[in-house]
């Protein structure tokens, strides 16, 4: 028996481990004496591991001689401060996250090895007297060539190369050899930062600054307005106030692709050092990039979801570009947070206003605006005073299509060639065909290991699972009945691409979808090809949604939309409503007029119609009202238990225990507050790259009994007989249900 000796409470650490387990673990100080937010190394089983101090204990009430000691301390000052260090803890609470896996997940990789913090210099490279000659780049290709171009406006400085250029390094190395760059010191770093001029503000954008700008601490905006209507004017103009003031700006875009464009805004008007952090960096690069920001040096630090991690010493604005975007929530891994709602903790922790931007706002950030959690402030106009685009419905019961267009659509777009101009087609599907079906004897080509159909990839003459990634040769005959009939059924992007080629064979066809624009920067070096103006088409999935400026693009169809009215999935009429006015919102940019086309096989539908005549905004409350009735998000709060397994069997044992253990819980609930249970149930894609998935929802009218029930079940959770090849996450407020 171990007796605690009175008088001699010896102190302790609470480090967190990179092990999916929800618990930290307490380790005596061993001479040491590590601060909260400390990397320490720690004994862990028979190994040793890195950990981070989340916590010092006042004294042992345990049996000291069974805690081990702390090996080694390896911050002398705290990597994560306290702002950081309490949200994450309490994101790994509130999204159910083991408390290890997300402090580290925050980490730049090489920081959770247990180097010591690598010295990054402020570090710069400019052309040599050589390099400035005229031939220097003439000579040189692909990274060399672009980095000579890159330096050719003047020094730059390394985090920016690491944005814009990324492996630049070996080219750098090769340059410098020979004698054509060479590495400086950037210059104007105590220089207060310098904001280029702006144009001036509208009345509307100045009065959004203005009231923003003089709200002191933390206080969440919504700021509503169309594509074109200046949103990122007024975040510029609200970062440059913070930054005249010394403070840091954190700047989140929903994906990737989006970064370039916002850095190049960025660094128009700001010559200060910005930071940017996604998920496809080089370590080195990220490590940089972080470490600038928890310095307090980096004065801007823009990014995609996981930028929202980066620490913030001096905040003075947090900037959530497209808000109602699904990317920000992580929808994979153990921590399933959302980056909007991680930032406004964030924001409310920091004392900072935040400014949330859409066109077409979540309905979780309307609700939030009518209970007056938030406020909103309204850009109602495009800038450059030109009405919305009007939107035609073309109905297509009935019409003979040619490659999924009708007569009326494919003489719109005829007609937009024909004036010089550009058009987008809008099509949520890629490849060439979603089936390829025997038309002898009705066998189609499908994933056996997702029991659905593949998609017909002509250009790479394969067959493809959009589910799991398998992909097969097509058969040249039916493997069922042996006839050569095999017919591609349905249009995708692909085979729109090759039906308006046939149609305008001297007129450019892009394709933008995921395997178009593969790479970093794809999209941006696809786009780039229409900034001519010249006469082409765009044919694309949502991607083509999302913000980018095509000053000649004037006609926008839009098809094969008619599945988002009938989904299974309560958020698809949202989607679908964001999706129509963020792709209409394209059409007519700068002097032109622009029309939109919707080509659908319902055009009485209610939500249809009521977007068409009111308005985002109209179809927002009419959406937000069934989901009142129906007691959904944002009316009512959701979690959902995922698992998936190679055998049926393994699956619904665990789900029946986790059932059992909820019930058990709700029952200890005052009856107003008891949750819904629903399932388990196999999940709307039961089978998935050869794996069963099975789910149980959790509903709840109120959040307060959800979390009080998920804090009592993640631990039954964990503790639950574990099957082998097992796989189960948890998802607080979950954006889809598949
Ligand atoms: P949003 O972010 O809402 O799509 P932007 O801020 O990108 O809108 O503005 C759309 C276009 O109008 C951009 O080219 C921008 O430079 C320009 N712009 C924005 N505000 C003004 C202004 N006050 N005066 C002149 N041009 C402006
Ligand atoms: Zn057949
Ligand atoms: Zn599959």
């Amino acid at each position: 028996m171990h007796e605690p000796v009175a008088g001699d409470m010896k102190p302790l650490v609470r480090v967190a481990l990179p092990v999916p387990l929800p618990q930290a673990f307490d380790y005596l100080p061993g001479g040491f004496d590590p601060a909260r937010g400390c990397r320490v190394r720690v004994p862990f089983g028979r190994s040793q591991r890195i950990g981070v101090v989340i916590e010092r204990v006042p004294g042992a009430e345990l049996p000291v001689e069974r805690l081990k000691p702390v090996l080694e301390l390896l911050d002398e000052q705290p990597l994560l401060d306290a702002e950081l260090l309490g949200n994450l803890r309490r994101a790994a609470d509130y999204w159910c996250g083991a408390i290890g896996e997300v402090i580290f997940g925050a980490l730049p990789r090489l920081l959770r090895e247990g180097k010591a913090l690598p010295a990054f210099e402020d570090e710069a490279w400019r052309l040599t007297e050589a390099g400035r000659g005229a031939h220097a780049a003439r000579n040189r290709r692909g990274k060399s060539a672009a980095l000579l171009e890159a330096l050719s406006d003047g020094a730059t400085r390394a985090e920016d190369l690491d944005a814009l250029l990324p492996g630049w390094r070996a080219a750098a190395r090769r340059l410098q050899s020979a004698k054509l760059i060479e590495r400086c010191r950037p210059g104007g770093d105590d220089a207060p930062v310098r904001i280029r001029p702006a144009p001036v503000l509208t009345g509307e954008q100045r009065s959004a600054v203005d009231t923003i700008a003089a709200s002191a601490g933390f206080h969440p905006w919504l700021l509503q307005g169309v594509t074109g209507s200046g949103k990122t004017e007024v975040y510029m103009a609200l970062a440059g106030h913070a930054l005249r003031a010394g403070r840091q700006v954190l700047w989140l875009v929903p994906e990737i692709g989006l970064v370039p464009q916002a850095l190049r805004r960025l660094r128009a008007r700001f010559d200060a050092r910005i930071a940017v952090l996604h998920s496809h960096l080089a370590e080195g690069e990220r490590a940089r990039a972080w470490l600038a920001a928890r310095r307090g040096e980096a004065a801007i630090v823009l990014g995609a979801r996981s930028a929202v991690f980066a620490p913030l010493p001096k905040a003075g604005l947090i900037v959530v570009d497209e808000e109602h975007d699904a990317s920000y929530k992580q929808q994979d891994g153990g921590f399933r947070y959302h980056a909007r709602d991680f930032a406004l903790m964030r924001a409310q922790t920091l004392d900072v206003p935040i400014v949330l931007g859409s066109a077409t706002p979540s309905l979780e950030t309307l609700a939030n605006v009518e209970a007056g959690r938030y406020t909103r402030l309204r850009l109602p106009r495009r800038i450059h005073e030109r009405p919305p685009s009007p939107v035609h419905v073309l109905d297509q019961r009935g019409l003979t299509l040619q490659h999924g267009l009708s007569p009326a659509l494919l003489d719109a777009l005829d007609a937009c060639i024909a004036r010089g101009e550009q058009a987008l087609v809008f099509r949520n599907r890629r490849g060439y065909a979603p089936v390829l079906l025997c038309h002898a004897c009705g066998w189609h080509a499908a994933c056996s290991r997702c029991d659905k159909p593949l998609t017909l990839h002509r250009g790479r003459a394969r067959l493809l699972c959009h589910h799991c990634g398998h992909s097969q040769p097509v058969p040249a005959t039916c493997p069922q009945c042996g006839a050569a009939a095999l017919t591609p059924q349905g249009h995708g992007t692909e085979r729109l691409e090759e039906a308006l080629r046939a149609r305008h064979p001297s007129v450019p066809v892009l394709r933008v979808d995921r395997e178009s624009t593969r790479g970093r920067d794809g999209f941006e070096r696809l786009l780039d090809k229409l900034a001519d103006g010249k006469p082409a088409f765009l044919v694309g999935t949502q991607m083509l949604a999302k913000g980018h400026d095509l000053p000649n693009l004037t006609t926008v169809a839009i098809t094969g939309v008619d599945e988002g009215l009938h989904s299974v999935d309560f958020r698809a009429g949202e989607r679908l409503a964001q999706l129509i006015v963020q792709v209409a919102g394209r059409a007519g940019r700068a002097d032109k007029p622009g029309e939109v086309w919707l080509q659908t096989h319902e055009p009485d539908h209610p939500l249809l119609k009521t977007l068409l005549t009111g308005g985002y905004e109209a179809a927002a409350a009419r959406l937000l009202e069934e989901r009142r009735a129906l007691g959904l998000p944002p009316c009512g709060h959701l979690a959902l238990l995922r698992a998936d397994a190679a055998h049926r069997g393994a699956l619904d044992g665990f789900l029946a225990a986790a059932r059992d253990a909820i019930v058990t819980i709700n029952a200890g609930l005052p009856t107003p507050q008891r949750l819904r249970l629903d399932g388990p149930l196999p999940a709307p894609m039961s089978l998935r790259a050869g794996r069963h998935r099975a789910q149980l929802l959790l509903e709840s009218s109120q959040r307060a009994p959800l979390r009080h029930a998920l804090v009592a079940w993640l631990p039954m959770l964990h503790a639950l007989p574990q099957p082998r090849g097992l796989r189960w996450s948890l998802d607080v407020d979950p954006v889809d249900l598949y």
